[in-house]
């Protein structure tokens, strides 16, 4: 496996990083997650739009245009001979001394992975995930912006951590104000009646690619889809609760805290999605 570091490919075992990366010391960087399905990247310039944003968010200058970085990432995809893979893109803000201060890092450290993703095994695809609702909340959005896709994502662990010690498969994260935001690396939807529902960005949730793009498709298909603030509540009475994410794709939730969510099983409007979703992927992206 070849991985982009350095400004060139180096085999798996010599990816190593420097202990004075300030990616490393202080979680100081941004990073992407992008998927390829079929030889496509899927959304590659949406995925760069996000990462050119975070970083220019925290005065990190990325060293290539973002022409030449879908360039890297797609040798890295060839380099690799991957028909379907999970690609990582982290630009760090390089070595610098063991001060916090940004200014003694003058070269952002670029990193490409590729490989193939295991997510979920296939049942749970089939039979839907557990969510829980976790103490920990998403921060705010006037103190941190969740669009900045940082490398300091202790946040989310503490609330995938929570996940694990309820003995579920994600967590359902509120903001400061008790609204659902999403889950650790994923967005959330709820069905009623029909009607697709999923919180305004605003409230505290990235805006996830997957998640516009389910927006695109249920609205194509004729859905009403609402951006609208909910709580646990309106959860726990949702006919369907579904998940999106570049590595989760689309996933049912037939449990949250303990409620059985409609029949407990995946629901008939995520599963077309789903099906929808497979569809678009496979055509929408750069070869
Ligand atoms: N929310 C968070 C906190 C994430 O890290 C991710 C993953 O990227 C998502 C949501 C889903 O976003 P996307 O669909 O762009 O992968």
């Amino acid at each position: 496996q070849w991985i982009f570091l350095g400004g060139e490919f180096v085999k798996k075992e010599d990816a190593v990083v420097s202990v004075y990366d300030h990616g490393f010391l202080y979680g100081d960087g941004v990073f992407e997650g992008i998927r390829v399905y079929s030889g496509n990247v899927f959304r590659l310039d949406a995925h760069l739009k996000r990462l050119y944003e975070s970083a220019q968010s925290i005065m990190l200058k990325i060293p290539y245009t973002q022409e030449e970085m879908t360039q890297l990432i797609v040798e890295t995809v060839r380099k690799n001979q991957l028909e379907s893979a999970y690609i990582r893109v982290v630009v760090s803000r390089g070595k610098g001394n063991l001060g916090l201060d940004p200014a003694s890092c003058s070269n952002p450290n670029v990193i490409i992975i590729a490989e193939e993703l295991t997510m979920y095994p296939k049942e749970l695809y089939e039979n839907g995930i557990k969510i829980a609702s976790v103490a920990s909340r998403r921060n705010r959005p006037d103190v941190l912006s969740p669009q900045i896709k940082s490398l300091n994502y202790l946040n989310n662990i503490l609330v995938k951590l929570e996940a694990n010690q309820a003995g579920v498969q994600e967590a359902l994260m509120l903001n400061d104000q008790g609204y659902v935001t999403e889950g650790s690396a994923d967005n959330i939807f709820i069905v009623k009646n029909g009607v697709i529902k999923t919180p305004p960005i605003y409230l505290g949730a990235l805006e996830g690619i997957t998640r516009n793009a389910i927006i695109e498709v249920a609205r194509a298909k004729g859905y009403e889809v609402q951006e609208t603030p909910f709580g646990r509540h309106d959860v726990y009475v949702a006919d369907e609760v579904f998940l999106t994410g570049t590595a989760v794709e689309v996933i049912a939730v037939i449990d949250v805290d303990g409620r059985q969510i409609g029949n407990g099983k995946p629901g008939k409007i995520t599963n077309e999605l789903l099906k929808e979703f497979r569809k678009l992927v496979t055509t929408d992206g750069e070869a």
